[in-house]
């Protein structure tokens, strides 16, 4: 038996610890438009007086940069504006969402955390004698693995450390060259790493995040917080679609399997969960709150396009022009629904039956609009459907240019409003203080 638990083991490498750390809890926030940076610090300042510490982090990725027509440079502007203007006097981070070695450049000098994206290496298999020399180096992930706070020890036979090798040890390879490259142009103090996987296929199991955190440590890449695919559906801007008691089970084995290779493999100490797509998934927060009091441990929720919708559910709310915008915008993603949601087929549930047409809408009050759109799932208006396709429409808004942003700035207050209570209430209340 490999009593993997013993912390006398001397570590099989040990990080340096001059990199930047990355604070227990954090919160990621995305603002396609860049108007609500202060509105989402707000949400922070909150919880953080009633003692629920979230060290913010603004992410944007390389594609939303695209479809907006950003440069990553903004986003630190926009960082600091919010900082400044709130007297915000703890940590805050500018994160590089979803960068590749060929996306990154751009992101190096206004970026101090970088989400290094793999997903699309997984699968693709690394050399031969890479895969064997992996397997070679870690026995101890062969045979009946004991770990701490696991009721059933794993039992992995070295076909399936070589399977899983052959599925994610390019990726991890690829993670490392990314995170080199970033640390020559960089310096390795000066900025955090996360790893993603989880735009891909099939949800990575915990023997699986153990095998490739083996990996990571071995690629020496300090990393602060690892982004897995976790089971069932996290749709984007809607609740968790899937089995919850299955999710808590392999939600507190991750927690499990991250301690462990902490100490096993000498990852960095601050190195926890990342959920992306973590927005609205309120039926498995109190199972991640109860997980992480249980461990101890800390987590990143990564969110975007929650605080899109509340834009134009705070435009909606203004009523006049700011209604009529919000009108607009749905009536043409109505026109455009299937090239729309063709790109997000995995990652939205849109029951078009539920699509109210774009003149049904158009006769809508502001409160009409709001109850369909707010993700209050107790509203007998609230349109699921509705929500989703709103989500995915944000490129019509960027197409409205100026239009849309001056509407944000007429009706400043009352978006804010929605934003800030969005993320306090709904997301970071329950994920830390619970209900
Ligand atoms: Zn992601």
């Amino acid at each position: 038996m490999a009593l993997l638990g013993n912390l006398a083991l001397p570590c099989v490498y040990h990080f340096m610890s001059n990199y930047l750390h990355l604070g227990k809890f954090s919160f990621g926030m995305g603002d396609r438009f860049g108007h609500q940076g202060k509105a989402q610090l707000q949400a922070c300042v909150q919880a953080t007086a009633l003692g629920a510490v979230f060290i913010p982090v603004w992410n944007k990725s390389n594609r939303e940069h695209t479809f907006i027509g950003t440069e990553p440079a903004s986003l630190r502007i926009e960082a600091d504006a919010a900082v400044q203007a709130l007297n915000w006097k703890t940590a805050y981070h500018v994160d590089a969402d979803h960068i590749r070695l060929e996306t990154v450049d751009r992101f190096i000098a206004p970026s101090d955390f970088f989400t290094i994206d793999v997903a699309d290496s997984i699968g693709k298999p690394a050399a031969v004698a890479d895969v064997k020399a992996f397997v070679d180096r870690h026995p101890e992930l062969v045979g009946t693995v004991v770990i701490p706070h696991i009721a059933q020890p794993f039992s992995i036979s070295r076909a399936e450390v070589e399977r899983v090798a052959n599925k994610f040890l390019l990726a991890v390879q690829d993670a490392g060259k990314i995170y080199q490259h970033i640390a020559q142009a960089k310096g390795v103090a000066n900025f955090i790493t996360e790893v993603s996987m989880d735009e891909t296929d099939s949800p990575q199991t915990p023997p699986e995040l153990l095998i490739i955190l083996a990996a990571i440590a071995d690629q020496k890449i300090p990393i602060q917080t690892i982004a897995p695919k976790f089971t069932g559906r996290f749709n984007k801007g809607v609740d968790y679609v899937g089995d919850v008691a299955q999710f808590e089970k392999e939600f507190n084995e991750d927690l499990a399997v991250i301690a462990f290779a902490i100490q096993k493999y000498g990852l960095p100490p601050s190195l926890k969960l990342s959920v992306h797509s973590g927005s609205d998934k309120f039926s498995i927060y109190e199972a991640m709150r109860k997980a992480l009091a249980k461990f101890g441990a800390g987590v990143h929720i990564k969110t975007a396009g929650t605080t899109w919708l509340e834009e134009l559910i705070g435009l909606a709310e203004a009523g006049g022009d700011g209604l009529e915008i919000a009108k607009e915008i749905y009536a043409y993603a109505m026109e455009h629904v299937d090239e729309f949601c063709a790109p997000y087929a995995s990652v939205i549930d849109i029951d078009k039956a539920k699509l109210p047409s774009a003149t049904v809408v158009n006769g809508w009050s502001s409160k009409q609009f709001t109850d369909a759109l707010r993700h209050d799932q107790k509203n007998p208006g609230y349109n699921p459907s509705f929500r989703q396709l709103l989500h995915v429409s944000f490129k019509v808004a960027a197409k409205k240019g100026d239009r849309y942003l001056n509407a944000l700035k007429k009706h400043e207050a009352i978006v804010a409003k929605n934003v800030t209570e969005n993320l306090f209430e709904r997301h970071m209340k329950p994920l830390l203080l619970g209900k």
